[in-house]
C-alpha cells in the first residue's frame, strides 16, 4: 500500500501551481535586479510591486504598507522589537502577549525583557482563547505593545481580533499580531479590524518558503530592519527574493479566492475526524470546538506518547504532527497544550491534523480507521495506561 495523506499543513502547505507558474519567469529569464534601471531589471520591478498589490488587496491594506521579508518569524521578530524600542523612547516599556504564542513571538519576547522590557503573558483559558476583558485590565499607561496571535498554530483557535483591534485604539495601544496561520484561511480586513502590524509567511497559504510580510500601519514608524540599500522603502535592505515574492503574491491572490469553498471542504475532513475520534475512549478535542480554523484537528489520547502515534501513522502513510514542527524533535510538552491547562501526562498524547484542499473525505475515513487500532495497540504496551485503566 503506497497511500500517502499529507495532513500537516500547518507546518508547511504544497506550493500551488498557479504560484509556481507565477514564478517560473523570475527563476528562469527575468533574473534582473528588481533596483536595475534598464528594461530587464524593471521587469523584475514590476513583478515585485504587483505581488505587493496582491498582498495588500488580501488584507484591506494599502501597497504602502507592505513589507517583504524572509517570513514569518522575521515580520514577528521585526514588528515586536521594532515597536518596543520605537515606544522605549517614549518610555513605555510594558508589552501584553499571551500564553500560546508561536515561539518567534515568545523567544523574542524573552530578549526584550533581558533587555528591559516588562512581559504580561494573558492566560488563553481551557478553551484557548483569549479574553478580551482580561486584556482590557492588563493594559497600563506604560503598555508599548499589545501582540495577539490571529489563530493558533497547534489547536488552530481564532482569538477575538476585531474586539482586541478595538480595544486597542480606544486605548491607544499599538497592536499586532501574528496571522501567518490565518492568512488565506479565514478573511482579514486590517483596517476594519484596527491592526497596526500584521505577519504572514508564503509557505503557509501554499507559497514558497523564505518568503513573508510584515504589514505596517502607514504613520507607524519603527526602527529599519536591515540597512544597506533602498530596498522596502531602506527599511529592509537586501535584493529582493523576486521569485519568492512574486510566488507569495500568485498564492495569496488564489488562497483568497477560494476561501470559502475550501475552508467548507476542510471543516467537513475535520469535523468527520473529531466526531468519530471522539468515540476513543479518554480522548479529548483540544481547543474551542467552533472558534477554530477549519482545518485544525489537535487531540490527546491518554496513555500513549505522541511521537510512537506519529512514527505508527507514518507507517500508515499519514504525515501528522505531535505540535509545532519547532518543538518535535524535543521531550518537552508542548507550551501550547499546557497554557489550556492540560496536565503534562495528557498533553504528552497530542496528535494534531492539519488539512488543505488536497484532503478528501476519504483520507478522514482512512484516518479514523488507522487511527483508533494504533491507540489501543500503544496503550496496551504502556505502562502509564496500566495506571489509567486501573483508575489510579
Ligand atoms: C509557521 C509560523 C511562524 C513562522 O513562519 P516562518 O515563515 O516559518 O518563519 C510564525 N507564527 C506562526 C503562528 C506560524 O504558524
Amino acid at each position: 500500500m503506497n497511500r500517502m495523506i499529507y495532513a500537516d499543513n500547518a507546518a508547511t502547505t504544497k506550493l500551488s501551481k498557479t504560484a509556481l507558474d507565477a514564478m517560473m519567469p523570475y527563476l528562469t529569464e527575468e533574473y534582473g535586479n528588481p533596483s536595475s534601471l534598464y528594461a530587464h531589471g524593471s521587469k523584475a520591478k514590476e513583478g515585485v510591486e504587483k505581488a505587493r498589490e496582491q498582498v495588500a488587496t488580501a488584507i484591506g491594506a494599502a501597497a504602502r504598507e507592505i513589507y517583504f521579508t524572509a517570513g514569518g518569524s522575521e515580520a514577528d521578530n521585526w514588528a515586536i522589537k521594532g515597536v518596543a524600542h520605537a515606544m522605549a523612547k517614549k518610555g513605555k516599556k510594558h508589552i501584553i502577549s499571551t500564553k500560546f504564542e508561536h515561539h518567534a513571538v515568545l523567544h523574542t519576547l524573552n530578549a526584550l525583557e533581558k533587555e528591559g522590557f516588562e512581559i504580561t503573558l494573558l492566560d488563553v483559558h481551557e478553551n484557548g482563547v483569549v479574553r478580551v476583558e482580561e486584556l482590557s485590565a492588563a493594559i497600563r499607561e506604560d503598555t508599548a505593545l499589545v501582540s495577539v496571535m490571529y489563530a493558533n498554530n497547534e489547536i488552530g483557535t481564532l482569538q477575538p481580533i476585531t474586539e482586541i483591534g478595538q480595544l486597542c485604539k480606544e486605548k491607544k495601544v499599538i497592536f499586532h499580531t501574528d496571522a501567518v496561520q490565518a492568512v488565506g484561511n479565514v478573511p482579514i480586513d486590517v483596517k476594519a479590524q484596527n491592526i497596526d502590524l500584521l505577519s504572514m509567511s508564503g509557505h503557509k497559504f501554499h507559497g514558497p518558503k523564505g518568503v513573508g510580510a510584515l504589514y505596517i500601519r502607514r504613520g507607524l514608524i519603527i526602527p529599519n530592519l536591515v540597512d544597506g540599500g533602498a530596498q522596502e522603502w531602506g527599511k529592509r535592505a537586501g535584493t529582493e527574493n523576486t521569485p519568492g515574492i512574486v510566488g507569495m503574491g500568485a498564492a495569496i491572490t488564489e488562497a483568497v479566492a477560494t476561501m470559502e469553498e475550501r475552508g467548507k471542504k476542510c471543516k467537513e475532513i475535520s469535523d468527520y475526524i473529531i466526531d468519530n475520534a471522539l468515540k476513543i475512549e479518554k480522548s479529548r478535542l483540544n481547543g474551542d470546538r467552533e472558534k477554530r480554523l477549519p482545518g485544525n484537528v489537535n487531540m490527546c489520547f491518554e496513555g500513549i506518547e505522541g511521537e510512537s502515534l506519529l512514527l505508527m501513522l507514518d507507517l500508515k502513510g499519514i504525515c501528522a504532527s505531535s505540535g509545532s514542527a519547532c518543538t518535535s524533535g524535543s521531550l518537552d510538552p508542548s507550551h501550547v497544550l499546557l497554557s489550556i491547562g492540560l496536565k503534562h501526562e495528557v498533553a504528552h498524547g497530542s496528535l494534531r491534523l492539519s488539512f488543505s484542499d488536497e484532503n478528501t473525505l476519504d483520507d478522514a475515513k482512512y484516518i479514523v480507521e488507522q487511527l483508533e487500532p494504533i491507540v489501543w495497540r500503544l496503550r496496551e504496551m504502556s505502562p502509564l495506561w496500566l495506571h489509567i485503566s486501573k483508575g489510579e
